[in-house]
């Protein structure tokens, strides 16, 4: 045993450090108890996994395959409690809908959480034991230990645009599959821009062009996303960024664009009408049909980028309501187009989110853009406002969701020089070590920071043309952020988490996933 051990040691001298059962831990469980004793061996023909209740089922199945994965033994199912060594259950009276607990000693394994969501997350941190203990993973052991955990915030999200470049159905089951190892819980989909139309609605046909997703297609991603406890939110940016809408609805834009070319993919800067009922009953017809197709409480309204001078400024008839409203700036007419399009979300129970938007697009800026109704969760985004961002959704209740280009824009490059090679207007490069210096808080006081309900971090598609670019994009940089949302500050450490990336970034690469080597972060002396 101890010849073997000594090679497996050797064979991992790349790693340059001890491996343990914490190695490969990513996101760092926020409570981790070192229990002495033997570790629990797997034993072929004799170890099985008992689930408490039958919701527990994917789980079950999920950690058989790590099992087989990581140990090369097939585990059964048992369906009694008392022959099993590995029990999964489901406690209720756990707090909070993401806290699990796993307990090793060399009697079994249990594996409890408040949810089924909860216990699938204990067996994501189960996978990384083994990954990370790769000598006794060789052996079929498992160290024991105590791990009681659960998140900093409930809100954990990525972005993908499937907008500028479509991503098939299959390519996004792929994304959620590795979002899910690292607890990510939300995926957020840009189903609609200037360049396409990606969802379909069944009242309104003309709306999609030759790449998008049935209902049907939508309704099997939520699905596969569900099951790994992540939730989809669908994002239909309005007013700006709807040449697509635009194309198919010419009428849908204001007066002085009636006879200016729509061209999917080359058209820009166009926005919706402010002052057209048209623009509202199609809208109400989309909410009402997104609203039912998407479990999600959430509904993401975009509200960025709105080209107001070149669309509303010189509208007959938006003009005409600023007027009527007493208006002085065409900006304003904002209140009155979400007032309406928000209360189509509260008609179906829904909540609405939007981008923060200031009254300046760089700092210095000190209001919204317009006053933002208190039921709306903002994403603050733009580089250098999200401390003025932070302020002003604590000062109106806003609930604020992180996604600050400086930290979470995973479009941006990782290195000076790398990629995005097309369609780069010059973007700021965030490195892996700037990511990971993001403290979703900004350092503001407990109190200051409690309206923040998560982070994100975006793929914006515009230069990326596929999964394998989206996941290149995203890691490692993406290991940071869902450090950030998980993981209270005192329990992260940029040497630690350097050292935890490189297990995680070899297990990706084996499962077929692009990467970027980090490289930059290498001392090469
Ligand atoms: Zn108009």
């Amino acid at each position: 045993m101890k010849i073997y051990t000594c090679l497996c040691l050797l064979f991992l001298a790349g790693y340059l450090v001890a491996q343990n059962n914490t190695s490969a831990l990513l996101p760092m469980p926020n409570q981790i108890t070192s229990v002495k004793g033997k570790p629990f061996t797997v034993r072929s023909g004799k170890t099985a996994i008992y689930m408490g209740q039958p919701e527990l089922q994917f789980t079950a199945n999920t950690l058989q395959n790590i099992l087989y994965d990581r140990m090369q033994v097939e585990i059964p199912l048992a369906s009694e409690s008392g022959h099993a060594d590995i029990r999964l259950l489901i406690d209720p009276a756990m707090d909070g809908k993401e806290h699990y607990r796993i307990e090793i000693t060399s009697k079994g394994i249990t594996i409890s959480g408040a949810t089924a969501g909860a216990v699938y997350y204990g067996i994501m941190t189960m996978d990384q034991l083994l990954l990370g203990d790769a000598c006794a993973t060789a052996q079929k052991e498992i160290a024991p230990v105590h791990i009681d955990d659960a998140p900093r915030f409930s809100h954990r999200a990525l972005m993908l645009d499937p907008a500028r470049h479509f991503l098939p159905v299959n390519d996004v089951k792929f994304f959620i599959d590795q979002m899910a190892r690292y607890k990510y819980n939300i995926l957020q989909l840009h189903l609609t821009d200037d360049q396409g139309w990606r969802v379909e609605i069944k009242k309104h046909p003309k709306l999609v062009g030759k790449d998008y997703y049935t209902q049907e297609q939508l309704a099997e991603i939520i699905q596969y996303a569900a099951q790994r406890n992540i939730e989809v939110i669908p994002e239909l940016d309005i007013p700006g960024h709807t040449v697509a809408i635009l194309a198919a609805y010419p009428e849908l834009g204001c007066t002085h664009t009636d006879t200016l070319p729509k061209i999917v993919g080359k058209t820009t800067d166009l926005m919706l009408c402010a002052n057209n009922e048209k623009v509202y009953s199609v809208y109400q017809d989309i909410i009402k049909e997104i609203s039912s197709l998407f479990p999600s409480d959430y509904i993401h309204l975009g509200g960025d980028e709105a080209v107001i001078e070149k669309n509303w400024t010189k509208c007959t008839r938006c003009q005409a309501m600023m007027k009527e409203l007493g208006y002085q700036k065409a900006s304003q007419l904002m209140i009155p187009f979400f007032s309406r399009m928000l209360s189509f979300v509260q008609e179906n129970d829904k909540t609405p989110i939007l981008w923060c938007e200031l009254n300046n697009i760089y700092p210095p800026a000190n209001d919204y853009l317009f006053p933002y109704p208190k039921n709306v969760t903002l994403v603050s985004w733009r580089g250098g406002l999200t401390p003025t961002c932070l302020e002003l959704t604590r000062k109106h209740g806003n609930p604020l969701i992180m996604a600050p280009g400086e930290y979470a824009y995973l479009d941006y490059p990782q290195l000076k020089g790398d990629f995005p090679e097309f369609n780069n207007w010059g973007m700021p490069v965030t490195t892996l070590e700037k990511s990971y210096q993001f403290d979703p808080g900004y350092g503001v006081s407990a109190e200051d920071q409690a309206h923040i309900t998560g982070v994100m971090g975006t793929l914006w598609g515009e230069a990326i043309r596929d999964i394998n670019r989206a996941t290149y994009m995203a890691y490692p940089r993406a290991f940071a952020l869902a450090e950030a949302g998980w993981t209270q500050m005192k329990s992260r450490n940029w040497e630690s988490f350097k050292q935890r990336l490189y297990p995680n970034l070899t297990n990706l690469m084996k499962k077929g996933v692009s990467v970027r080597v980090p490289f930059e972060i290498v001392d090469r002396k």
